[in-house]
């Protein structure tokens, strides 16, 4: 197992299939992905406002980084074995999320307190839930920007993608090219008004590759629950996704019909919103989760 480090500034906007790799890694090995922060850094005072920052260096993905042996039709499998943040973070508001008829554009510096794990918000303090908010591989076609919700991953946005989580994604690509960025301290579900605690930091994964296993669309798989995962314009159209992809999973491992599978979801699973902020302004990433059961694996 060899490890590797990616500096932040190796960073792209889009996930690509024609950017060249950082770095060349093999299944097992371990590589730890330094980040900024989604504003590119762009935004270091309560005065600087998010509308006032160049919006083509927002969501910036670190990497690519190419996986030997992942070829198109395979899974990447990426574990993520830590996250780390600097000792502050942007609350922010930039006129996204129902509340913006309510709210003037501001920018909070909130700083985090990395040995109790809390970041210091007014006279709380919230807890950190360290996520990866954009993490993907490239498209089979056209370049997505890294702002952008695919079938590939890209900006996901989902509060279980944290240390001790498992990402699959199906490989469209030779090597899969998987880029990170955009790393929370912190965030609610449905990252309510289009920000979350945005920090610049690192996540460190490892790698390995599923051959000839079929996926749609990303899954995650967490300590205690197993997710399919779909973005689309519309709920019913993400949801439509996301069960469909978990009730193809369990036939295998569960050995039901899909009529018991229908049932059994309906009476153990969640749907769960990543991202649903504003339709207006981006599409609704969402979750269908279902507890882990042992010898009943979707993914193996
Ligand atoms: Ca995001
Ligand atoms: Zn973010």
């Amino acid at each position: 197992m060899a490890k590797f480090t990616i500096d932040a500034e190796k960073r792209y906007f889009s996930f690509d299939k024609d950017h060249e790799p950082v770095e060349r890694v093999k299944p097992g090995d371990q590589i730890t992905f330094n980040t900024v922060d989604c504003f590119s850094c762009q935004i270091k005072e309560p005065k600087d406002l998010v509308t006032d920052i160049d919006f083509d260096q927002v969501n910036p993905g670190t990497g690519p980084i190419y996986v030997e042996g992942a070829e198109i039709g395979d899974v990447l499998v990426v574990r993520v074995d830590d996250i780390q943040v600097v000792d502050f973070g942007l609350g922010v508001t930039y006129g996204v999320g129902y509340l913006k008829g309510n709210s003037e554009l501001r920018t909070k510096v909130i700083d985090i307190d990395n040995k109790r794990n809390v970041a210091k918000f007014n006279d709380l303090e919230i807890r950190l839930n360290k996520m990866i908010g954009v993490i993907g591989v490239a498209p089979k076609e056209d370049p997505i920007g890294c702002g952008r919700i695919g079938d590939h991953g890209g900006n996901m946005d989902s509060k279980r993608i944290v240390a001790g989580s498992t990402v699959y994604f199906p490989v469209n690509v030779p090597g899969g090219l998987l880029q990170i960025g955009d790393i929370h301290g912190a965030m609610g579900d449905g990252e309510l008004n289009g920000a979350g605690l945005e920090c610049s930091g690192s996540a460190t994964v490892t790698v390995d590759v599923i051959k000839n296993f079929h996926l749609d669309r990303p899954v995650v798989e967490t300590e205690d629950f197993w997710y399919t995962i779909a973005a689309r314009e519309s709920y019913e159209e993400a949801l439509t996704l996301a069960m469909k992809d978990m009730q193809r999973l369990m036939r295998g491992p569960y050995g039901w019909d899909d009529t018991d599978i229908d049932i059994y979801i309906s009476l153990q699973g969640n749907v769960e919103i990543n991202q649903g902020a504003d339709l207006s302004a981006m599409p609704i990433s969402l979750r269908v989760g279902i507890p882990k059961i042992e010898g009943k694996d979707l993914i193996k």
